[in-house]
């Protein structure tokens, strides 16, 4: 019975989850639904990554959710090969640093093969449907293949 499935089941099983709390729960269910979110400060408006209970521009404590593009562009990465003993089973992996549309820039799991990647390329994010949270990565956008390369062929 579903042996495919259980073992689907626990190979999405975070080795290392993140921390959730009652403030950070918003981000974590709409990550779940794929949407990318983060707090703004409603004084200063400033966007901070990821969501924090006070702005680190003015120090308010008025911050709301929004909702982020999830497009970006690859400011720069790196495959990991010798990874910290939790995450071994996953190595190799690629990191990368995105910059979003909204000009806020995360770390993220890059899902493309490293050989693939360029700076600049343009990303956008994605669901990985882990245990006990989903996670957000970022993989490379489809519209990007005439973008380079394709003319040289
Ligand atoms: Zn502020």
């Amino acid at each position: 019975m579903g042996e495919a499935m259980a073992s689907a089941g626990n190979a999405d099983q975070l080795p290392y989850p993140p921390r959730t709390t009652e403030f950070t729960a918003p981000f974590w269910s709409a990550v779940a639904d794929g949407r990318l979110t983060t707090t703004r400060c409603t004084r200063c408006e400033f966007l901070t990554f990821p969501p924090k209970v006070l702005c680190p521009q003015c120090w308010s404590r008025d911050v709301e959710y929004v909702v982020l593009s999830g497009r970006g562009r690859l400011a720069t990465f790196t495959e990991v090969c010798v990874p910290p003993a939790v995450f071994r089973d996953e190595a190799p992996y690629v990191i990368g640093i995105v910059d979003l549309e909204e000009n806020v820039r995360l770390l993220t799991r890059i899902r493309a093969p490293f050989d693939e990647l360029t700076v600049g390329l343009p990303v956008h994010m994605v669901v990985r449907h882990s245990q006990p949270v989903a996670l957000y990565e970022f993989a490379p956008s489809p519209d990007t293949e005439n973008v380079c390369e394709e003319k040289n062929a």
